[in-house]
Order: C-alpha cells, then structure tokens, then sequence
C-alpha cells in the first residue's frame, strides 16, 4: 500500500481539506508556498504516465475539482498552479498520482 493510500485509509493522519467518492485533498506535510496541497485519486494510479483510457473521467474529475478547491480556499483569484511530477526526472517521491496544488505567492518561471 502507498503512503497515499494509507492517508485515503485514514491509517495516517493528514489534514483534508476536500474529499468525495473518487479523491482526497490534503495538506503537504512539507509545504513549498503558503497552501501547498495534495489532491490524489483515490484510485491508485502510480503516476500520470500509466493512466489508461478508462481513467479518463477520473483525470477530469481530478482537475474540475482541482478549480472547485482553489475557489472554494479562496486562491482560485490570484492564481495558483497544478504541478504532477512524473517519475525520476520529474521529481516523483511518491508512486501514486497526485496533483501539487501551490498557492499563496508569486510563483516563479520557469521552475527548478
Ligand atoms: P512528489 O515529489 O511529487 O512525489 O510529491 C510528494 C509530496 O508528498 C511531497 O511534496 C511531500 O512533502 C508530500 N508528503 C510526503 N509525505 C506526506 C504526508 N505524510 N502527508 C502529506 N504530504 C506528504
């Protein structure tokens, strides 16, 4: 079982600030910005690269609900950014997909 997954199992504890039938949003336990989330599927996809054509509505899901958080945290305003690091070069800890969302400052461009 991944970390992730023992989050969604509630196995560790996390702070979740959203969650429904397919994804759990919490808080980074090592925050780069002032709101720096997690959102994961509660499927566990290891990484955007072996999402298959059936996790199409769940991809979509992931990313309405990424908007419907940043609105409802109130950072949908002044802006905010989806990062998914994917694999070795893309800075992957953790082999279950997740949606970096960072918040709360001027992010710079391009990242490191
Ligand atoms: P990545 O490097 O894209 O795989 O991101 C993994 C993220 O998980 C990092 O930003 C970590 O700070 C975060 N993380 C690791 N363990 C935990 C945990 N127990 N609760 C919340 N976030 C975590």
């Amino acid at each position: 079982m991944t970390l992730f997954e023992k989050i969604c199992a509630r196995e560790i504890p996390a702070t979740i600030v959203h969650e429904d039938e397919h994804c759990i949003c919490f808080k980074d336990i090592a925050p780069q910005a002032p709101v720096h989330l997690l959102l994961i599927p509660r499927k566990p996809i290891p990484r955007i690269a072996l999402a298959g054509d059936g996790d199409q509505a769940l991809l979509g899901h992931l990313l309405l609900t990424a908007g419907k958080i940043a609105r409802e945290q109130g950072f949908a305003e002044d802006g905010f950014r989806i990062v998914i690091n994917n694999g070795r070069d893309g800075g992957e800890a953790v082999p279950h997909l997740h949606l970096h969302l960072l918040a709360g400052r001027q992010l710079e461009w391009p990242p490191g």
